[in-house]
């Protein structure tokens, strides 16, 4: 698809921009045998970079292979999942990030950095002597600590592992504040939309919807109502992704052939056809094939060899590990999002000079009502200049209203990413990894911060940003910093279907257009007013938090020490497999149980099921509680295998969701001192139905 867009774009005289915020996070790294591994708001686990291949490279690296278990360590203001799984949190001044990292290489004076980013200067020394002394890796920036210090990070971190890292992708930022500030003049006549939600993913001081609307015809090719779909004129919708053919390159030489697994439900079309179809109308011959099918297959060869390679890519699903040649396609990353921005033919586009200062929020007129929730009113005193970011031991400033009192991180989410799932039950039904709420958006405040503004868990506030403003439910979340807030994105959007629409709040309303030194978006830079606004939301939609969230000290996610094992191992010689972790029972440890079996007893009465054949195998299920990250990806697996409906918020409070395998996860308290995930399977998985 990529390449045919170029083609087309080509063809019929039009402009192509692509948009993705996070295209710059290396997919390719390898941390699989490190001894340290510091992540500066990298969420790995999650979103950043290649999250499936660095979530299998985190458990090769605790996984105690050669004696020793890596030691991880979480630089941020904020943790999300990924930082929740951190053996040591480090949560410097907001904007300091950098400086730690250049402690740890050696080019920053530790006690300078350690007046400006209020951690200990005994804990920067440590950290840069583990560092130095094992395999250490860094990871970074990630999306929330990509403020206007993003580049100075990101030179830090290359440093500290030893230079030559890849350059980074283009994100397209530039070109799309462009396209807004384009569209903003009149100077776009014809909008074509894929795979992009910017009405919703943009940051509100852009006011993308307004600027949308000065288009005269705006195409999207949604499968989906949503946020920006709403604002156009004409919907061209498209093949759902499993009804559809494509191409992608997941990592750096495999490139993996999407193949449809059904027949089209409704009546779409493949974009690659409405493409080579308009080009066609539009009296272009640039392209010779009549479908997409055929323009795809001849792209990945041609000739008996040709067809050869593509009956072995659909067999196998794409070629592996084969770099691209010269007659191959040049696919796009799997995040890749397009927006095609075209003049009607004819029409003249004047050119627009590239600028990183953008009309302030308060100098646009004011938004319609029915789109007010994405492109609110401004509120505050906007900032009229949004200098570049300094770099080296410059700390940025953070822009933020009169009363500002806390900082802003906005984040993406592990269900939702960007918001482009967020119209999936499954997922909203699927508690938050972290805070275990579904259905709903929240405002994490940290215990004291909470205390400060006379608010408890629930309780609604209004967070003010110079660029909008709102409303959401407190999160009491000790794994923020006192003086921070943070907020999930996904939620929150004007239209995505009936399970979604109107469902939390977007945070990217807060956001304003700052950039860093590469010219990427930099949406970690704001200081927002919190204040409390009374009562709670009505129970219907209020916050629901699933589980507990200690462990009552009962120890009920057990774990023992590695130096308590190490010990055990050097001086007992085991004589049944298990023995060491069965001897350290009493400090928390798990052993073999040897058992005897007795097939009369199967299947049990009252059942059909758990027939049981002597000498024939029994399948049983373990989890390896120390690779257990807590990511609720077996949740929902469970769901999609034995086909499990949602409940929705309402009977979800009353404790009636499906959920035949849930994750408990407990923050360290008392005797229970670390923070700890527990998959918690139903009662008795060999009968399941
Ligand atoms: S057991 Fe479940 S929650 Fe734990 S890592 Fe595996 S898929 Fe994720």
């Amino acid at each position: 698809m990529n390449q045919l867009a170029d083609t087309w774009v080509g063809a019929v005289g039009a402009r192509r921009v692509t948009y993705d915020p996070w295209a710059n996070q290396p997919r390719d790294l390898d941390f699989a045998d490190a001894n340290v591994l510091v992540a500066f708001g990298a969420d790995f686990l999650e979103t950043w970079g290649s999250p499936v291949d660095y979530a299998w490279q985190f458990a090769q690296m605790r996984d105690h292979r050669v004696g020793q278990r890596g030691k991880f360590v979480w630089v941020g203001p904020h943790r999300p999942l990924t930082g929740l799984n951190a053996d040591q949190w480090i949560a410097p001044r907001p904007g300091t990030e950098h400086l730690i990292a250049l402690a740890m290489a050696g080019t920053a004076d530790i006690a300078a950095v350690a007046r400006q980013t209020e951690v200990p200067q005994e804990t920067i020394a440590q950290l840069a002597q583990e560092f130095r002394a094992g395999r250490g890796v860094a990871l970074g920036p990630g999306a929330a600590t990509s403020g206007r210090n993003a580049v100075a990070l990101q030179q830090a971190v290359d440093q500290l592992n030893g230079g030559g890292a890849p350059a980074a992708g283009p994100t397209g930022t530039q070109e799309m504040l462009q396209l807004v500030e384009q569209m903003r003049a009149g100077q776009i006549s014809v909008l074509l939309i894929d795979g992009i939600n910017p009405a919703y993913g943009l940051p509100g001081a852009l006011r993308f919807a307004d600027a949308m609307r000065e288009v005269r015809t705006r195409v999207s090719f949604s499968s989906f109502p949503d946020d920006t779909s709403l604002l156009c004129n004409v919907i061209l919708p498209g093949h759902h992704f499993l009804e559809a053919w494509d191409d992608y390159e997941s990592q750096p030489g495999v490139l993996s052939l999407v193949q449809p697994t059904m027949r089209p439900v409704f009546n779409t079309r493949q974009i690659g056809d409405v493409l080579i179809g308009s080009a066609r109308a539009l009296g272009s011959d640039a392209i010779a094939e009549s479908t997409f099918y055929d323009y795809l297959r001849s792209r990945w060869g041609a000739g008996e060899a040709g067809a050869a390679a593509w009956r072995e890519a659909v067999q196998s699903g794409g070629r592996y590990p084969a770099a691209p040649t010269a007659d191959m396609p040049q696919a796009s990353g799997f995040m890749g999002a397009i927006a095609l921005a075209g003049a009607q033919p004819g029409a003249a586009i004047e050119p627009v000079a590239l600028s990183t200062t953008l009309t302030p929020a308060h100098a646009l007129p004011p938004s319609e009502p029915d789109l007010a929730r994405t492109a609110p009113a401004p509120v505050g005193t906007a900032t009229p200049q949004m200098p570049i970011g300094g770099g080296g031991l410059g700390v940025p400033d953070f822009e933020g209203v009169d009363g500002a009192n806390f900082y802003l991180v906005v984040y993406p989410s592990y269900r939702f990413y960007d918001g482009r799932t967020a119209n999936r039950p499954w997922l909203l039904e699927l508690p938050d990894p972290v805070t275990k709420v579904s259905w709903n958006s929240w405002v994490e405040l940290h215990p004291q911060a909470a205390a400060t503004l006379g608010v408890r868990q629930g309780e609604r506030v209004e967070v003010t940003s110079p660029y909008g403003r709102l409303e959401a439910m407190v999160y009491v979340y000790p794994g923020v910093r006192p003086d921070t807030v943070a907020i999930q994105m996904g939620l929150g959007h004007a239209a995505f279907g009936r399970f979604t629409e109107g469902r939390g709040v977007n945070p990217n309303v807060l956001l304003g257009p700052a950039v860093d030194e590469a010219g990427n978006a930099a949406p970690y830079g704001v200081r927002v007013a919190v204040q409390r606004t009374g009562g709670k939301l009505p129970p219907q939609r209020g916050l629901f938090e699933q589980g507990v969230r200690v462990q009552h000290d009962r120890a009920l996610a057990q774990a023992v020490s590695l130096a308590q094992l190490q010990e055990l191992e050097a001086t007992v010689e085991p004589s049944m497999p298990g023995e060491h972790m069965y001897l350290l029972k009493a400090a928390g440890g798990f052993g073999a149980v040897p058992t005897e079996t007795n097939p009369a007893a199967y299947p049990p009465p009252g059942t059909r099921f758990g027939e049981y054949h002597d000498g024939q195998p029994r399948w049983a299920m373990a989890i390896d509680l120390s690779r257990c990250i807590g990511c609720s990806a077996c949740v929902v697996a469970c769901n999609a295998e034995n086909n499990i409906p949602v409940v929705g918020p309402d009977e979800m409070r009353k404790g009636r969701e499906l959920h035949w395998l849930r994750i408990e996860r407990y923050f360290g308290t008392g005797r229970d001192a670390r923070e700890a995930y527990e998959p918690n399977a139903t009662d008795d998985v060999r009968f399941l139905p």
